[in-house]
């Protein structure tokens, strides 16, 4: 089964404009926007994290992915690839420095998007 993790803008997590990240969920559920390529396959999410905040520290979505896999190695879990929510992917000004880190210092695919539903009205 295919592992997933979601990085999420935690502006949008904060203000609570996306609760539930049910977006996400069912776009997963029904293998719909970018997890379309999971149609047919076993996929799960295994859990979903934000970008530490706005201002400041790059590295703290590489922290959170990081933590992560303690957690799921403790249970016998894997991390495949990494979804970068479709918040941070279409609308985060950092968004191309979140990545670079990422990519220098996490071994995972990785890939940009998650639904295509109506965004939350923020930016
Ligand atoms: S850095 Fe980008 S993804 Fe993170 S809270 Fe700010 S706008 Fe959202």
């Amino acid at each position: 089964m295919k592992k997933i993790a979601i990085l999420a803008c935690r502006n949008i997590r904060e203000r609570n404009l996306c609760p539930g990240d049910v977006r996400c969920l069912v776009a997963m559920n029904r293998r719909e926007g970018e997890f379309e390529r999971y149609k047919g396959e076993d996929a799960a999410i295994v859990g979903i994290v934000d970008c530490g905040e706005c201002e400041g520290n790059k590295g703290r979505a590489v922290l959170s992915l990081a933590l992560m896999k303690g957690p799921l190695m403790a249970l016998g879990e894997s991390l495949d690839a990494i979804h970068i929510g479709s918040c941070m992917a279409k609308f985060c000004p950092r968004k191309e420095d979140i990545l670079k880190v990422i990519k220098e210092k996490v071994d995972i695919e990785i890939i940009e998007g998650t639904h295509y539903y109506t965004p939350p009205k923020i930016f």
